[in-house]
C-alpha cells in the first residue's frame, strides 16, 4: 500500500478503482502490451495520425485565407511529414516487435528523428527538429487526449487520477460515473476543486506525483476530509475506511433532518443561506439541503460544457430552467467569468503569460462585446419569469462597473426597440474579489445595489498566492488578518449606503469561519449546497453576541496562525463531534 498526502478539497470517503487520465503534458506511459493488444495500438496510431492531419489541413486552409499561400506552406510540409511512411513504419514496427504502447513508440520515434536533424547543426535543420517535436505534441495530444473522451463515455464508476484537470474536463465528465478525484496539481479553490464540491464528489488535489504511482484498475481510497490517498490498500485499512465511510454518511443524514428548520441564531437573528451553482441542475440539491435560493450562478460553465460560444437561446434556456427550479426564490446570475484557468487559455492561440492577472472576467467581457451582450440580452429576457439579479465578476475599477451597466442599459433599450419582453427590476451588483474594489468599496457602493465578497480571488490577490498552486497552498488562507480587514471594509461601506452585502467564496461553506463572518456583520452567505446543513447547524447553535465577540477578538490578532488557532478553539466548543471534521481548514 502507498499513502499519498494532498490537499483535501471535497469531503467524504470513497473506495474504488483508478481511471488514469492522460494528458499530453504528462509523462508518456512506458507500458508494455500483450501480443493481443498490438492491433489496437496500431489502430490508435493510425487514428491519431489521421486526426493530426485533419487539424493541420484545417490550419493550412485558415492560414491561406488569412495570411496567404506562402505562410500556409509550413502546414503543407507538416502534413507531408505525417503522411511519410518512413516516419510511421518504425513506430508500427516497434509496437509489433517490442510490444510497447502507442504513446511510447510515437514519442521515441519522433524524438529520434528530431535528434537526427538537430545533430546536423545548421539553422535550417534546427528548425526542422522543432517542427518534428511540434508534430509529436499534436499526435500525442490525440493519443492521450482520447482518454478525455473515454471519460465522457464511462460505463462503470471510477476514481479519476490525473496530473491536472482543467475546469472544462471536469465539467464535461459523466458525473454519475465518477466516485472521486485525486490530482497532482491544484489548490483548495482551483475551479476543479469547486466543481468536485458542487457535485459532492470526494477529492484530494496537490498530491505531487500520485498520477505516477497508480495504474488503471488499481484499488484506491480517497479521503476528502484528511487529504489522504491510499493506493492499493490492505484489507485491514479497507475495513477501517468502510467503517469511517458509514459514520460520515450517518452524520450527513442526521444533518439533513434540519433541512426544514430556519437558519436562525439562538438569539433569533435570521441568516440567509443560499447555494453556489455551476449548472441549473444543481438547484434541486440546493433546495434539498435547505438553501433559500442561489447567491452565485457561475454561468461560464455553460461555455465549459458546450466547448463553443453559447447562443442567446442557450443562455436563455439555462436561465429559465434555473428560474423555474427556484419557484420565486432569488437567483443571482454572475456574468461570464472567463479567462484565467477557465476556457480562454485552452482555446487561445497564444496563451497569456500571467492569466490570473490578464484578460479575465469583466475585462474579457468588455473586450468581447458580442458574447457579453448576447448573455445580457438572455438574462434580461429570462428575468420576466422570476426574480433575477445580475452580478459582474472581478471588477477592479469604477469605470468597469459603469461600462458594464451602460451595456446592460443599451441591451435593455435594444430589446425594447425590438418589442421583446424583458424584466424591468433586475438589480445590478458586483463581486468584490480584488483588493482595489475592497479598498474602494465606498466609491463602488454608489454604483451597485449589492456586493458579493468573493474570497477565493480576494485571498489570492491580497496575499499574492495563486489559488490553484499546491506549492503555496499553505500560504493561502482566509484567516489572513489582511483579508479579514478588507472584508470588514466592504461590510462597513455597504452598510453606510444601505447596499446589500453577502459572501460567496468557499470560506462561506467552511465551518471554521461561520462565527467570524456572522460577527463581522454578514447575514447572507452563498455556499456549496451540500455544506448548507452543516453551516446551518452552526448558525443555530450560536448567538450573534458571541459571534461579535469572536470577531472583535480576531481583530486583535496579527497572524493567520493566531486567527486559525482561536477559531478552531471556538468551533470546538460548539462542535457536537462530527466525523467529517468541522474544524478542517
Ligand atoms: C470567488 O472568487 O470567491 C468566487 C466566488 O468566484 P470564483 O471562485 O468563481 O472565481
Ligand atoms: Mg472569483
Amino acid at each position: 500500500m502507498e499513502v499519498v498526502r494532498g490537499i483535501p478539497v471535497s469531503s467524504g470517503i470513497v473506495i474504488g478503482r483508478v481511471f488514469r487520465l492522460g494528458k499530453a503534458e504528462q509523462r508518456v506511459p512506458h507500458t508494455n502490451i500483450t501480443a493481443d493488444g498490438v492491433e489496437t495500438e496500431l489502430e490508435r496510431v493510425h487514428e491519431a495520425f489521421d486526426r493530426a492531419i485533419v487539424d493541420l489541413e484545417g490550419l493550412r486552409d485558415r492560414t491561406k485565407v488569412q495570411l496567404g499561400a506562402e505562410p500556409a506552406k509550413i502546414f503543407e510540409f507538416h502534413v507531408g511529414l505525417l503522411r511519410d511512411p518512413s516516419l510511421r513504419h518504425p513506430i508500427e514496427a516497434r509496437i509489433r516487435e517490442e510490444l510497447i504502447v502507442a504513446e511510447w513508440a510515437v514519442a521515441d520515434q519522433f524524438k529520434a528523428v528530431a535528434d537526427q536533424f538537430a545533430s546536423l547543426g545548421a539553422e535550417v535543420f534546427a528548425q526542422k527538429s522543432a517542427d518534428i517535436l511540434d508534430l509529436d505534441r499534436r499526435v500525442l495530444d490525440h493519443l492521450m487526449g482520447e482518454s478525455t473522451s473515454r471519460l465522457a463515455r464511462l460505463d462503470e464508476p471510477v476514481i479519476i487520477v490525473a496530473h491536472e484537470l482543467t475546469p472544462s474536463q471536469t465539467a464535461g465528465m459523466n458525473r454519475s460515473q465518477i466516485l472521486g478525484f485525486a490530482t497532482d496539481l491544484g489548490g483548495r479553490t482551483s475551479h476543479v476543486s469547486i466543481v468536485a464540491r458542487a457535485v459532492d464528489i470526494p477529492a484530494v488535489v496537490g498530491c505531487q506525483h500520485v498520477s505516477q504511482r497508480v495504474e488503471n484498475g488499481d484499488q484506491i481510497i480517497i479521503d476528502g476530509d484528511s487529504g489522504t490517498v491510499l493506493v492499493r490498500p490492505t484489507e485491514e485499512i479497507l475495513e477501517e475506511y468502510r467503517t469511517r465511510q458509514s459514520a460520515v454518511s450517518d452524520y450527513r443524514a442526521s444533518l439533513r433532518k434540519s433541512v426544514g428548520l430556519k437558519a436562525e441564531t439562538s438569539d433569533g437573528v435570521e441568516v440567509s443561506l443560499l447555494g453556489n451553482i455551476e449548472f441549473p441542475d444543481e438547484i434541486p440539491a440546493v433546495l434539498e439541503n435547505g438553501g433559500g435560493g442561489v447567491g452565485l450562478y457561475r454561468t461560464e460553465f455553460l461555455y465549459l460544457t458546450s466547448g463553443h460560444e453559447p447562443t442567446e437561446e442557450d443562455h436563455f434556456l439555462a436561465y429559465r430552467t434555473a428560474i423555474e427550479h427556484l419557484e420565486g426564490r432569488p437567483l443571482v446570475i454572475r456574468t461570464q467569468d472567463l479567462g484565467a484557468d477557465k476556457y480562454t487559455q485552452e482555446q487561445a492561440e497564444e496563451p497569456e503569460r500571467n492569466p490570473f492577472l490578464g484578460c479575465r472576467s469583466i475585462r474579457y467581457s468588455l473586450q468581447n462585446l458580442d458574447g457579453f451582450k448576447t448573455q445580457l440580452r438572455a438574462i434580461l429576457r429570462a428575468a420576466t419569469a422570476g426574480p433575477v439579479k445580475v452580478m459582474f465578476p472581478l471588477v477592479s475599477t469604477v469605470m468597469e462597473i459603469r461600462q458594464a451597466k451602460m451595456l446592460l442599459a443599451d441591451v435593455a433599450e435594444e430589446l425594447d426597440e425590438e418589442g421583446i419582453e424583458r424584466g424591468h427590476e433586475v438589480e445590478v451588483g458586483m463581486m468584490v474579489e480584488v483588493p482595489s474594489a475592497a479598498l474602494m468599496a465606498r466609491a463602488f457602493s454608489s454604483e451597485v445595489s449589492f456586493f458579493s465578497i468573493g474570497t477565493n480571488d480576494l485571498i489570492q490577490y491580497t496575499l499574492a498566492v495563486d489559488r490553484g498552486n499546491e506549492r503555496v497552498a499553505n500560504l493561502y488562507t482566509g484567516a489572513s488578518p489582511a483579508v479579514i480587514q478588507l472584508i470588514k471594509n466592504v461590510i462597513r461601506a455597504a452598510r453606510r449606503r444601505d447596499v446589500d452585502v453577502s459572501l460567496c467564496g468557499e470560506v462561506a461553506g467552511e465551518p471554521l469561519y461561520t462565527m467570524l463572518l456572522l460577527g463581522l456583520g454578514l447575514r447572507t452567505l452563498s455556499l456549496v449546497p451540500n455544506q448548507i446543513p452543516v453551516i446551518k447547524a452552526i448558525v443555530r447553535s450560536v448567538t450573534i453576541e458571541h459571534c461579535e465577540r469572536v470577531a472583535r477578538k480576531v481583530g486583535t490578532f496579527d497572524s493567520e496562525r493566531q486567527v486559525l488557532n482561536y477559531l478552531r478553539d471556538e468551533l470546538r466548543k460548539i462542535d457536537p463531534g462530527s466525523p467529517g471534521g468541522w474544524t478542517a481548514d
